[in-house]
Order: structure tokens, then sequence, then C-alpha cells
């Protein structure tokens, strides 16, 4: 494995103004595995320059749809050919398992890029029509500009692509910025989308902390959009900083999903889908469910069969195939989760499975942790409110249908949701009731290409995915023709004569 890395700007792979670099750790193991630039502003500047050039004196935000999406199709059978490795280094920066990245991430990620190739050639606008006699109106969709994407790094190549690729594809230049623990496979994609045959200046990738970088990336002057995907904290202060020049912003922020089983569930199925819903991606998603809301009369079975399931789950080395759950991402995210399972506990919950960090053999220095659950009937705890984005999830019982609705909405977020029910009157009115932008019935986590993944409250701006994700990246603009050929329209004499 290459363990040094650089920036890539404006086509060429270069170092960083400072020199500084840095450690990239896999959590698995808690070894340092590479380093990469930490850039700095000036490194900014640089390929924010690279991109304006690239949007404004060439010729990719002129080319026809199908070109461009000849070069994404390319990218998508560059990286299926090299699944394995792009897995591999996924699972070795993030701490997910190889058997979900090598099953899910990657696949998935080469599906999104596909949808997203084909669909651009497809952008609509309403049919052109008169809908004033004299004229002749219709819509255009037009590029943005420079787009600065910062991602996070639960996902990393998924995100980058979620945001960088429908804004290339519309015509936009990018300077993305990955997540400081998981930059790699971001500098991966860079080198395959030359190969792919991407011109110089369209892509460019910075590595460097977010505090420095991402934020001076984001507020920077020539930037004309920021395609956000993070935290709901930091977001906020990138609304804020893109406020200044009102650029155009797209966040995809912070969830806590609720999960309802009503007492007519099947239960069985609700726990399955409660053990997957909750710890896919180690309990590292922003969909993941964290909330459970179980009805009184199946709540003790519901408990009973869920903890009866986790013991199942089989913590360990990421690189085996067998594992089916990883590490957290870091030392310190560890620390973060500790803190809210003692916080729930000092608020009143009740420890019923978990806690404790794993002794994996051969992986001491490892980031593990035991997936938790914490049964409280304080709706308000921090543990119930707040995003932890861990394997940590709360379990409350309720009554009746109003209560559970109601508790479920009682969060700042607004992302995912599911009902478990075998009543289709009932499902079909909390799909309504809850305030989520995504709501499964049955069913947890499930987003295909095709369909948006956008935001409610908190949770964020805009879309990702289906033709919503790409339209995100385009001016909408209406075009008018004068068809009367007059030199005196019929409405002028509102100004000056009469009719
Ligand atoms: P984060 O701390 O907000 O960081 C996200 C990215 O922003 C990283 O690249 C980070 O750089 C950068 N950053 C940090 N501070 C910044 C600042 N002041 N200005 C500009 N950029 C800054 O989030 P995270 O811990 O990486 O990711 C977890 C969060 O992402 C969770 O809240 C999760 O729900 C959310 N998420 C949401 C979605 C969605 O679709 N809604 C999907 C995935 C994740 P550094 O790494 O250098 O700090």
């Amino acid at each position: 494995m290459n363990n040094s890395y650089k920036l890539y700007i404006n086509g060429e792979w270069v170092d960083s103004e400072s020199g500084e670099r840095i450690s990239v750790i896999n959590p698995s193991t808690g070894n340092v595995i590479a380093e990469v630039p930490k850039g700095t502003k000036a490194d900014v500047d640089h390929a924010v320059d690279a991109a304006r050039d690239a949007f404004d004196k060439g010729s990719w935000a002129y080319m026809p749809p199908s070109e461009r999406a000849k070069i994404f199709f390319k990218l998508a059978d560059i990286i299926e050919s090299k699944l394995e490795e792009y897995a591999k280094m996924e699972t070795m920066i993030s701490g997910k398992s190889i058997k979900q990245s090598t099953s899910y991430d990657i696949p998935y990620t080469v599906d999104n890029i596909r949808f997203y190739a084909g669909a651009s050639r497809l952008l609509d606008g309403k049919a052109m029509n008169e809908y004033v006699p004299e004229g002749t109106s219709s819509i255009r969709r037009d590029p943005i500009g420079v787009v600065s994407v910062i991602t996070p790094w639960n996902y990393p190549l998924m995100e980058v692509i979620w945001r960088a690729v429908p804004a290339m594809l519309t015509g936009n230049t990018v300077v993305a910025k990955p997540a400081s623990y998981t930059p790699l496979t971001t500098l991966m994609l860079a080198k395959d989308l030359e190969n792919a045959g991407m011109p110089k200046g369209v892509f460019n990738v910075i590595t460097g902390t977010g505090k420095e970088v991402g934020e001076y990336l984001a507020g920077h002057p020539k930037v004309d959009m920021i395609a956000f995907t993070g935290s709901t904290e930091v977001g906020k202060n990138l609304m804020a900083i893109g406020s200044e020049t009102l650029k155009k912003v797209s966040l995809e922020l912070g969830g806590k999903a609720p999960f309802i089983v009503f007492n007519d569930a099947d239960v069985q199925a609700a726990v399955q889908g409660a053990v997957v819903g909750g710890l896919v991606n180690n309990g590292e998603d922003c969909a993941n469910s964290t909330r459970y809301y179980v009805h009184k009369s199946i709540y003790e079975k519901f408990v009973n069969e869920l903890t009866a399931e986790l013991k199942k789950v089989r913590i360990g080395d990421t690189l085996d195939p067998e594992t089916d759950m990883g590490p957290l991402v870091s030392s310190s995210h560890r620390e973060r989760v500790e803190w809210y399972i003692n916080k729930g506990i000092e608020e009143g919950g009740k420890l019923v499975y978990g806690g404790k960090r794993p002794n994996i053999k051969g992986h001491e220095g490892g980031f593990y942790l035991e997936p938790t659950v914490i049964e409280t009937e304080n709706q308000k705890s921090v543990i119930v409110q707040e995003e932890i984005f861990g394997p940590v999830w709360t379990v409350l019982s309720f009554e009746t249908y109003d209560e559970a609705i109601e508790k479920a909405n009682d969060v700042i977020y607004g992302l995912g949701a599911s009902v478990w029910t075998k009543d289709v009157q009932k499902a079909v009115k909390a799909t309504k009731d809850l305030k989520f932008a995504t709501v499964w019935v049955n069913e947890h986590v499930v987003v295909p290409s095709e369909m948006p993944w956008p935001s409610y409250k908190q949770s964020g701006t805009g879309a990702s995915l289906s033709t919503y994700g790409l339209e995100e990246y385009t001016y909408l603009k209406h075009v008018y023709f004068d068809i009367s050929g007059k030199q005196r329209k019929s409405w002028y004499y509102q100004i000056y004569g009469q009719k």
C-alpha cells in the first residue's frame, strides 16, 4: 500500500505548502497506516483557482451531458474492477467490516454513480409553452459554479460520490475536503477520475483539518456553493459562513431515527430489523435506528428477543469476512459515546445490554465497544434527544398511537424513521404524521439510488440521490422568447398610454 499521499490540484499531485502531515489510523488496531498532507489556506486558494478556471474558462460546463456521463460510466467500471482494493481501504480507514464494504458500500456506490450518470441526461423542466399569448417560456437548469464538498468519515467514498458526482455531472467543478480520519479513498477516487479521462481542474482534493481548511474553503469568495455532509453543529456554522456571499448551501446532517413497534407487528421481524437498523456501519450511520418505541403489551418480549439476537453479533477484526461489527472510528469518538452511556444511566436509564469495551485478541489497540441497550422512560434524557453516533440505543414503551408519534417527533432531527405494524391504515397514517424525510414501513435504512435522501428540521437542507440530487447543483432559470414580433406589446400601456 502506498502510504504517503499528496494533494490533488489541477490534475497534479502536490505537497502541502506547510509540509506538515496528518496520520491516518486503522481503528481496528490503533496503528498508523498512512499520512496525508495537512493542507493550508494557500493550498485551498490554489485548488479553488484551478476549479474556478476549469469552470469559467474550460469546456466542462458546456459539454453535452452524454459526454460528461461517459467519464462517470468509465469511473464506475474502474471502481467495480478494483472493488476489493477499495473495500479493503474503506474498511482500514473507517473501521467498518470488510463484509459490509465488499457487499454493500462499494457496489452501492458504483450503482449510485451509474444512476447519476444516466439521470444527468434527463434533467427536466416544464414543457415549453405560451403561458402568456405573446411569448414562449422554457426552463433551463444551469450549473452553479465551484462547489466545495466537505464530507464525514462514516461512508468516506460514498459521501464524496453523493456530493461531487452530481455536482460535476451537472457541469460544476469541485474542491473536495474529506474527513481527516478517512481521506484515502477520496484520493483514490481522484486518481481514478483521472484514469477515466476527467479534464484537469474539475475535481480537486485538499486534505487537512475542518477548522482550518474546511472553514476557509466553504467561505472562499470564489466558491459558489457549499455541499456539506456532517454534524448539525458544523452545518449550522457553514450556513452562517455561506450567508456572507449568499452561497447556495446544501446540508446533510445528524439524525436520531425512531423505530416504532406497534402491538400488531411481527415482533421477530421487528427485532431482526432493529439489530440491523441499529448496527449497520457499527452504529455510525445517520439513519441508524436509535430510539425504539415499543407498545407496552409486547415490550418485554421485544427487549428479551433483541438482547438475545445481539449476542449473535460477531465483533472482531474488520478484515475477517466473518466479522459483523467493527470498532468505532477513533479513540476520542469512543470516549464521547461512553460519556453518553454514563449520562443516560445517570438520568434514570437502565443498562440492559453491552456498554463495555470487548477484548478482541490481537486488536487490543482498536476502538471497540459493545452494542449497548438502555431502557428508559425519560424522553428528555440526553441519550434520547441527542445524536450519539455509536451503537447505543434507548428502548421506551408507549400505550397509544398518538403518544408514540409525539415522542418519535420530539427531537430536533428529521432524517429517517420506521414503523412496524401489519395494519395498513395505521402504517399509512404514520408515514404522514412522522416529521422525518424518509419513513420505512416494516424496514429500516434501505435507500435505492432512484429515491431521494432529503432532510427535515435540523437534519439539513436539500437532497442527495434521485433526480432531486442532481437538481441540487443547478440554478433554475426561466427563459422567455417574444413570439409576437410587435414593437409595442399588449401590456406596455401600464407604463404609458392607454390600452
Ligand atoms: P463533522 O465533525 O461535522 O465533520 C464533517 C466534515 O466537516 C469533516 O470533513 C470535518 O473535517 C469537517 N469540518 C469539521 N469542522 C469544520 C468546520 N468548522 N468548518 C468546515 N468543515 C469542518 O462530522 P463527522 O463527525 O465527520 O461525521 C458525523 C456526522 O455526519 C454525524 O452527525 C452524522 O449524522 C452526519 N452524517 C449525516 C449524513 C446524512 O446523510 N444526513 C450522512 C453521513 C453522516 P475534519 O475531519 O478534519 O474534522
